[in-house]
């Protein structure tokens, strides 16, 4: 459902692109944010990742962005700052690959402002990170100071009901999705993943200092990581409870139903719209 190109200009099109990328920034916001990690995240932050760059590519497609290059000179991580690398067993090397000696390192990002959603964006660049839909002259604007920002700042944390809403609304507006990604180390999934089809959602906790099996108010409560299909959330279980079975029969008990109260409107919408993978044969 992206914007056609004759709507381009027409007021309600607009509007709706601009609360999808008010979705797109409360999710990248959310990556960084310290509950993001829980349930399992590395495919989750790739979804919102492209679609923090079919965002910007829609939007300068409307010459809605103005980007800048930023570069930022930080210490060194590898050697902090002494310019000599210390390797996990403890020996310390006389030069550091990552700062070629030199104790700083200096990044460089793209930074997008989109104004007329009140959005700016910083994307890093380097061999790791994706850069083609940006200008492709990027590497020759010149470098400017990031002012007071610094990268990896903590993000906002969005509540799970919040974040099924934003992943639904971008997930409907930018319906294509890129092909499954090539690993080498993932035996079942027969060497690809689709970050996609697979992608899970934490969606909370049940209520802490009681017990989710015999609504006991125990002293003693122990969490599990239960999921159902893309579902995960945490249990807590009272020593009692964790005592009768063994742990894979608790586990299994715990995760028979998604507790109702983490059941909000998006989060239904969000589960039944996105079913497990089939398994593979
Ligand atoms: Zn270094
Ligand atoms: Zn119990």
């Amino acid at each position: 459902m992206s914007i056609p190109r004759e709507d381009a200009g027409s007021a309600i099109a607009l509007d709706v692109f601009k609360g999808v990328l008010r979705h797109v920034d409360r999710l990248n916001s959310w990556v960084r944010a310290p509950n993001f990690s829980r349930g399992y995240c590395s495919s989750r932050s790739r979804v919102i990742y492209h679609y923090k760059k079919e965002a910007i590519k829609a939007a300068q497609a409307l010459g809605l962005t103005k980007h800048s290059l930023v570069a930022i000179v930080l210490m060194c991580r590898d050697c902090q700052g002494k310019k000599r690398y210390t390797d996990q067993y403890g020996f310390t090397h006389d030069h550091c690959n990552l700062c070629s000696s030199t104790g700083s390192v200096k990044l460089r990002f793209i930074s997008t402002v989109i104004e007329a959603a009140g959005i700016r964006w910083y994307s890093p660049t380097g061999w790791r990170y994706p850069t083609s839909h940006f200008p492709s002259d990027w590497e020759k604007w010149p470098e400017q100071s990031p002012g007071d920002w610094t990268p990896n700042q903590p993000g906002n944390e969005l509540t799970p009901d919040e974040a099924a809403e934003s992943l639904i609304a971008v997930e409907t507006f930018f319906p294509e999705r890129p092909r499954a990604r090539y690993v080498s180390y993932d035996y079942y999934a027969g060497g690809e993943i689709d970050d996609f089809a697979t992608y899970g959602l934490h969606i909370g906790e049940t209520m802490p200092g009681i017990c989710c099996l015999c609504i006991n108010a125990p002293p003693l409560n122990y969490g599990f990581c239960c999921n159902q299909g893309r579902l995960h959330w945490t249990a807590h279980v009272c020593g009692d409870c964790r005592d009768l079975w063994p742990e894979a029969a608790v586990l299994k008990r715990c995760s028979l139903n998604v507790p109702n109260e983490l059941l909000t409107p998006h989060v239904i919408v969000w589960r039944d719209t996105h079913p497990s993978s089939p398994p593979r044969n």
